[in-house]
């Protein structure tokens, strides 16, 4: 049965044991609900560490509707079957008043890269992902932590923050994984009605045309319009956005000059989903 600890002091005790060892510690942040995208995160750390903290934590500093919070899953039983065949060292399921006690006052806030994309679109959220997160590599100092490209802004930031803040961390990202069909694993996908479910490859398959097309050279705004309608014509309801940024800084792009990423954020079902591809 791997351990899991809801309380910092025990943490810090057996960190701080492993440290004294000399091993390498690593962390793989996650809000739970478990999937075999956030499995591939700790298969990563396991292979680039002597010992794996796995992190669950709702957080609901990062939620910018009540609603979503509300209905965001919590599996924690299931959560712990996934995780044993990975025999990580602990899951630290910290209790909420071990992130944000009483009188807790304070909000790490990284400029730039949290302006656009989802930032625009979620107010608050990245202060949110930033404040726990930084809050979690202080409590576990773990030398390297493992995020997913999923989420590319949100590696990007964390990355930012950490390196802004001098914590001894190396944030390492990996690869989304992906179903058979091309929908990127998320936990939202757990809330899809079925049709819904069944349409929702139609986002990664217009944003690979649209990367595809901007390799041709073809024109922004006219492949932009195609992915659009795609998109909007396979159910979707919305398409909040989609487009085209640098891979290493997200500055916005219309042509394909050096390494670049298209992001997209959409809604179906009443679910959003988010996704991104790298172009070039
Ligand atoms: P979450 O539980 O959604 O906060 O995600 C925890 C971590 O898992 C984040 O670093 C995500 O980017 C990562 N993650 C989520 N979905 C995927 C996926 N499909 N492939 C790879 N990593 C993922």
């Amino acid at each position: 049965m791997t351990e899991i600890l809801r309380q910092k002091p025990a943490l810090r005790a057996r960190v701080a044991a492993w440290k004294r060892a000399g091993e390498r510690v690593g962390v793989v942040p996650t809000m739970g609900a478990l999937h075999a995208g956030h499995l591939s995160l700790v298969e990563a750390a396991k292979a680039g560490c002597d010992r794996v903290i796995v992190t669950i934590f709702v957080n609901p500093k990062q939620f910018n509707s009540a609603s979503d919070l509300e209905n965001y899953p919590r599996t924690e039983d299931e959560d712990a079957a996934k995780l044993a065949p990975f025999d990580v060292d602990t899951v630290y399921v910290p209790d909420p008043e071990e992130i944000y006690p009483e009188g807790f006052a304070t909000q790490v806030s990284v400029a730039g890269l949290t302006e656009g994309l989802c930032g625009s679109h979620r107010p608050g959220h990245f202060d949110g992902v930033t404040t726990v997160v930084s809050k979690l590599f202080l409590q576990t100092g773990a030398d390297r932590a493992y995020f997913g490209e999923k989420d590319y802004q949100q590696l990007q930031v964390v990355t930012r923050m950490a390196t802004d803040l001098d914590i001894p961390v190396e944030v390492i990202g990996c690869p989304t994984v992906r179903e058979t069909d091309g929908l990127a694993l998320s936990s939202r996908n757990l809330l899809l009605p079925p049709e819904a479910r069944a349409a929702a490859p139609a986002l990664s398959i217009a944003m690979r045309a649209m990367a595809e097309g901007l390799l041709a050279g073809g024109e922004i705004g006219a492949l932009r319009a195609q992915a659009e309608a795609a998109v909007l014509g396979a159910g979707f309801e919305t398409l909040e956005y989609l487009e085209l940024r640098a891979a290493d800084g997200l500055a916005p792009m219309t042509v394909v000059d050096r390494p670049a990423r298209l992001l997209a954020a959409a809604w179906i079902g009443g679910v959003r989903l988010i996704d991104n591809i790298p172009v070039g």
